[in-house]
């Protein structure tokens, strides 16, 4: 049976990668100083402890400056607030990254208030997220970024097609919408009290699961030839799948995302470009 296309994320990411480090040696060599990120964890959730330790690696990669700020689980809302505000005064860090989740007993709506808007580089602050939502230029969360980024590589233009974002999440769900809306396509979103939702998936040109619900996305849920991007990152007994079962959806599909290697590398891309952007805009140095 024939099979869906792969959209490869690993290497776009690398090429990506590849461009920002040779942009920063650029910087170096010039006099200027690293672009400094600043990662922030709150408590002891193994997977964001994971997350963090690659976003470390490629940030040393690509020649910029990490640092880490462990928070214990018990930390309150004050003492993320009082951390966020100081990184935001740092000079020498230019963008600023919250692993999620955040811990239910922080009060994150006045946490992220003390982040600088200019240094939040996942796009998380009420001003960035109301930019995205206005079309004002943002900084926009890294993996919906990374996912319109892979549709933009293969030349898959979203413009008057259908699609449906499973999820709604302010850091996935929301703001996949608003840019595919941005890029002119008809847009659904689905949470997880849409009732008939087979029957919204089905009329979809392109869909983007995103739910945290292994292989939830079956191939009877899929319009034949429709593209396939799978945000979900579930670890099971089986290891790594998304929230798309691709074996069942790649014989319907035109084009899909794998997992591994489809959206998750072109999110720790993201950071990076964001991180050099929020440099670039802090420093007054022309993009
Ligand atoms: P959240 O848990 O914050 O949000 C999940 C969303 O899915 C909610 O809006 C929820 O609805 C909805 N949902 C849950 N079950 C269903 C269902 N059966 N049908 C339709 N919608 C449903 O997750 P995130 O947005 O943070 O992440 C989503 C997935 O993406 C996870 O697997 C996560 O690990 C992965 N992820 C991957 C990244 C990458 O780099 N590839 C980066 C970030 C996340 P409701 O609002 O009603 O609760």
């Amino acid at each position: 049976m024939e099979q869906a296309k792969v959209i490869d994320g690993r290497r776009p990411a690398a090429e990506l990668r590849a461009s920002i480090a040779a942009r920063v040696e650029g910087l170096l060599a010039e006099g200027g100083k690293a672009p400094g990120l600043a990662a922030v964890l709150i408590g002891d959730d193994p997977a964001s402890r994971v997350y963090a330790g690659q976003k470390e690696k490629a940030c040393r990669e690509v020649g910029f400056k990490f640092s880490f700020h462990d928070l214990p689980a018990e930390a309150g809302t004050g003492m993320l607030v009082d951390l966020l505000g100081g990184l935001s005064e740092d000079p020498d860090v230019h963008g600023i990254l919250v692993e999620f989740p955040v811990p239910g007993h922080i009060d994150w709506a006045t946490a992220v208030m003390a982040m600088s808007a200019e240094k939040d580089v996942d796009g998380v602050h009420p001003l960035n997220l109301g930019r995205l939502m206005m079309g004002l230029g943002t900084v926009v969360p890294c993996t919906p970024r990374g996912a319109m980024y892979l549709l933009k590589k293969y030349g898959i233009d979203p413009a008057g097609k259908r699609a449906v974002v499973l999820g709604r999440s302010n850091i996935v769900g929301k703001p996949m919408a608003l840019l595919l809306q941005a890029a002119d396509a008809t847009v659904t979103v689905c949470h997880s009290r849409t009732t008939g939702l087979q029957s919204i998936t089905r009329e979809a040109d392109i869909v983007v699961a995103a739910i945290g619900k292994p292989e939830y996305l079956k191939g009877p849920m899929v319009k034949p030839g429709c593209v396939v991007i799978d945000v979900g990152i579930n670890q099971t007994e089986r290891g790594l799948v998304g929230d798309v079962d691709h074996h069942g959806v790649s014989p319907v599909a035109s084009w899909i995302t794998p997992v591994p290697g489809g959206v998750g590398p072109m999110t720790t891309a993201m950071f990076l470009l964001n991180t050099l952007e929020r440099y670039l805009a802090l420093e007054g140095i022309q993009m």
